[in-house]
């Protein structure tokens, strides 16, 4: 059997693709990721389902947890008739259509494919972060996303974990709540742009510490920080630092692993698209974070999957009833 279309992935992305697919006809096959859920694998639902409040969703007036977010529109995507197999994709083949997909040992088929696998923020690797990707404890103390939990931290005392643009972004962003915030960097300098390390020295209420890394963190567990052992990178020296709340901004890391050498890919890993949301290679779409390193939102995450189900639809509706699958260099 060949599927019409195929949705690798389950985040906001991936749903709104399958809810608009669903709706069209088109019977999408979502393969949400469902197992190997731990640092890499976020598991079904993706990056949401390890946060807690989201306020920054249209709709929801007093907010909604994450994990609830994603379980509604779940049973949205499966009220349109959406097939979902839990689990994750193992290997693909891009090369032909129609294309091939394998988990495990099974194989499907599709005739195009969208692709929102997302992204995971990378972590320090601390065992006190990992109740924060296994269970959503986004507000409880330590973070990725500042965005997403700023918020909570109004008139705190934080630390920010990096020295790119995304640790300098967000540690001037945490301003507007926090009362003070700690850049803390493992080396004496930066590795952001000029314009955005100015940005946060110009800010009074952010501390630089160099050579620093976060050691120990007291203690999420509990379901709040209370500060962190930092390690001196150059003395070796600890020292404590009392602190409510920390934002590791170390970057992410795109899931495009199974697409190495069969789609265009930037330097940093993430799928380049043009038209919004097509890929290199023709019927295969990316939306959401796999393909967003600048907005990284919950809903632009599901805006660009509405795109790529609406640009699936019309190649597919273009082509009709044929067995003959073109696959052209250029689209
Ligand atoms: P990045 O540039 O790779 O920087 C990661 C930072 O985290 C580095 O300073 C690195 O330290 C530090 N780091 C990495 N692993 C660590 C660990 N285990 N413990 C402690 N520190 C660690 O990542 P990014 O800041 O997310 O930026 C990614 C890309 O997005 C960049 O191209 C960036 O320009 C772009 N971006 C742009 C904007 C903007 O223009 N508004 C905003 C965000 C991101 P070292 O320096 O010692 O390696």
């Amino acid at each position: 059997m060949i599927h019409k279309l195929i949705i690798i992935g389950s985040g906001p992305a991936g749903y709104t693709a399958a809810l608009y697919a669903a709706r069209a006809n088109l019977k999408p096959l979502m393969i949400d990721g469902g197992v190997g859920k731990g640092q890499e694998m976020l598991g079904a639902g993706g990056q949401l389902t390890i946060t807690t409040e989201v306020e920054n969703y249209p709709g929801f007036e007093h907010g909604i947890q994450g994990p609830e977010l994603m379980r509604t529109m779940r049973k949205q995507v499966l009220r349109f008739g959406t097939e979902i197999v839990e689990d994750i994709v193992t290997k693909v083949d891009l090369s032909e259509r129609p294309f091939k997909v394998w988990v495990g040992d099974d194989l499907y088929h599709a005739r195009v494919i969208i692709v929102a696998t997302g992204a995971s923020a990378k972590w320090i690797g601390l065992p006190e972060e990992r109740p924060v990707w296994e269970g959503g404890l986004g507000g409880a103390g330590i973070s990725a996303c500042a965005t997403c939990d700023g918020f909570f931290f109004k008139g705190k005392e934080i630390g920010v974990v990096g020295g790119g643009d995304t640790a300098m972004e967000e540690a001037v962003y945490l301003t507007n709540h926090a009362s003070k915030v700690y850049l803390i960097h493992r080396r004496d300098t930066l590795r952001a742009s000029k314009i955005m390390q100015e940005r946060a020295f110009k800010n009074p209420k952010i501390e630089f510490i160099w050579n620093a890394a976060v050691e120990r963190v007291h203690d999420p567990a509990d379901k709040r920080v209370s500060g962190v052992t930092l390690r001196d990178t150059v003395t070796g020296l600890a020292r404590e630092l009392p602190l409510q709340g920390l934002f590791v901004a170390i970057g992410h890391k795109p899931n495009t692993d199974l697409f190495t050498g069969q789609l265009n890919l930037d330097e940093n890993g993430y799928l380049l698209t043009n038209h919004n949301v097509r890929t290199s290679r023709y019927g295969v779409f990316a939306c959401g974070d796999v393909q967003d390193h600048e907005y990284r939102q919950a809903i632009t995450a599901a805006g660009s999957g509405c795109m790529a189900a609406i640009q699936a639809e019309r190649l597919l509706e273009a082509e009709g009833d044929t067995d003959i699958l073109e696959t052209p260099t250029h689209w």
